[in-house]
């Protein structure tokens, strides 16, 4: 089986739940991690955890959020974590975004510093998000006895390697099945060991279906065309990609 460790999963993208994880395991995908970034996800997660077993969280602020996030909304974050502690296996998506300017760049630093802290306090791995903030990104993370996953990664190969050497595992998604994407040479050089399959779902969709709404029912396609870059199996791509799934999230399957 495969799993996707990272997806939002939302009414709002016009998709029920039953039928978009209904498809997913029709395509071998088995189990889901979503990603829970607002508060309005965090709330749904809820109801859905209850009637869907196959679904895991992660539960952070993005950092699109940094001027409006509150010490109440932090206590929500560390509470409902505590509540639901074996179905919510990672603190994230978090991180830094410079892409649509930074004139709140130390309040996204400050919210990302909290976040961290409360995986450290709470031995549990993070999912960054990082846009045009690389170095800031490192530096940061550098800081903190942290591990956990670089997601949606499309930076060098030398950064891949670094933030390998610091622990970290690098979700590969649909990007890397684009024309001429950079992060083909990234794939193929890099430990099958340290890699984690996603979609980013409802973006991102894959080569055919770019620009199209995004599913976790195409991670297969994202495994195939990691497989034609290390000249391996399919098989061998999910089996490893799966086993690392597990370990890093500590899955309890
Ligand atoms: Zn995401």
């Amino acid at each position: 089986m495969f799993i996707d460790t990272h997806l939002h999963l939302s009414y709002k993208y016009g998709e029920t739940p039953s039928k978009y994880i209904m498809e997913s395991n029709a395509n071998n995908v088995k189990l889901l991690i979503v990603s829970a970034c607002d508060k309005e996800s965090m709330i749904e997660s809820d109801r859905l955890l209850e009637e869907y077993p196959s679904l895991y969280y992660s539960f952070g602020f993005h950092p699109e959020f940094a001027s409006s996030i509150s010490n109440d909304d932090i206590n929500h974050l560390v509470n409902s974590i505590s509540n639901k502690r074996e179905k919510i296996v990672a603190i994230g998506e978090i991180g830094l975004d410079y892409h649509y300017g930074n004139e709140n760049i130390q309040e996204q630093k400050n919210l990302f510093e909290r976040q961290l802290q409360i995986s450290v306090d709470l031995s549990l791995p993070v999912v960054i998000h990082s846009r045009d903030a690389t170095q800031d990104t490192y530096d940061i993370l550098s800081k903190y006895n942290v591990f956990g996953v670089i997601h949606c990664f499309s930076g060098s190969l030398e950064m891949a390697l670094k933030y390998i050497d610091l622990g970290f595992y690098i979700g590969i998604g649909g990007v890397v099945t684009f024309k001429n994407s950079k992060l083909q040479e990234v794939v193929k050089n890099i430990p099958l060991s340290k890699i984690v399959l996603e979609t980013d779902s409802p973006y991102l969709a894959p080569s055919p279906y770019r620009g199209e709404v995004n599913s976790s029912k195409y991670i297969p396609i994202i495994a195939s065309k990691i497989a034609e870059l290390k000249e391996i199996s399919i098989e061998e791509v999910m089996h490893v990609t799966t086993s690392n799934a597990i370990a890093l999230f500590d899955l309890k399957i």
